[in-house]
């Protein structure tokens, strides 16, 4: 095995886009920490299989991102146990199709707590063990082109999605001098787990609001499907040493502008 490029921990990598970024991160060297919720485990053992088989270091660190002793205890466990941080990678996300009218307080909550909230808690000790260690370092959180423009049944999806730029920018300008970049990924439809479960809203959601919704994502000047690699190339670049320079960016929905 050769020198680690570094240590990076993402977080919701049991599947979809963060398996992608845990995945490409371990080819561009990086030694890597898991996360996900605790009754993933078993599909995060199997992403550290494959880490394993590309060469690299793995720690599985199940936990929690909306809370604030997982976090901390997350990132604590990485540092102490792979050597310290260098890219952390929010990536953990829920999201539902609800109508505005029919979305429940609880529903609210949690999708904050885990889109916002969770973004906020894993920058700050990211943060915190970066700054400690001195090396610079890079925080990237997930955003979506519905973080930049709404679509109608999605309004806490859409509100925690804005957020998390909010918290990039603020983060980025602050973190500057410490050679931290802060940035996010926002991407459109991306076919994995997440979208296929939400085929049960589908079903059920108003369909003059859903058309309005897909037409307004639909607009692209190339045809293509993106697929989870291509975030995770994405997440590379903004990891690597050339993307220095790059802060407080949401690089957005990529075959549009
Ligand atoms: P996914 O549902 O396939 O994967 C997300 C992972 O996050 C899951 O494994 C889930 O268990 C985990 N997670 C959820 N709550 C958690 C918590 N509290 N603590 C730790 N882990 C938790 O979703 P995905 O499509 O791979 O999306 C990844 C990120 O990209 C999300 O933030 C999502 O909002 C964002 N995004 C996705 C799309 C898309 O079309 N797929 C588009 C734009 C943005």
């Amino acid at each position: 095995m050769s020198i680690a490029t570094g240590i990076a921990l993402i977080t919701g990598s049991a599947q979809g886009i963060g398996r992608s970024i845990a995945l490409r991160l371990a080819r561009d060297g990086f030694d890597i920490a898991l996360n996900d919720v605790s009754s993933k485990r078993e599909q995060l053992r199997a992403v550290a299989d494959e880490v394993d088989k590309i060469g690299r270091r793995t720690l599985l660190v199940p936990a929690d991102v909306s809370v604030e002793q997982d976090v901390k205890g997350m990132v604590q466990d990485v540092s102490k146990q792979l050597g310290g941080l260098d890219v952390m990678v929010a990536n953990a996300g829920i999201g539902r199709l609800k109508s505005l009218i029919t979305t429940e307080l609880e529903d609210w909550d949690r999708t904050m707590a885990v889109n916002a909230r969770g973004p906020f808690l894993c920058y700050k000790y990211a943060a915190q063990q970066m700054i400690k260690q001195g090396r610079g370092g890079r925080i990237i959180g997930a955003s979506s082109v519905l973080g930049r423009s709404a679509v109608p049944i999605c309004a806490p999806y859409a509100a925690s999605k804005f957020a998390l730029r909010g918290l990039t920018q603020s983060a980025a300008l602050e973190l500057g001098k410490y050679k931290i970049t802060v940035n996010a990924y926002a991407p459109g439809l991306i076919k994995t787990p997440m979208t296929e479960a939400l085929e049960v809203d589908i079903a059920e959601a108003d369909m003059e609001m859903f058309n309005v919704a897909i037409s307004r994502l639909s607009t692209r000047a190339i045809e293509a499907e993106s697929q989870p690699e291509e975030i995770a190339s994405i997440v590379s670049y903004l990891a690597s040493k050339e993307a220095h320079f790059i802060t407080g960016k949401t690089m957005r929905k990529f075959q549009d502008f």
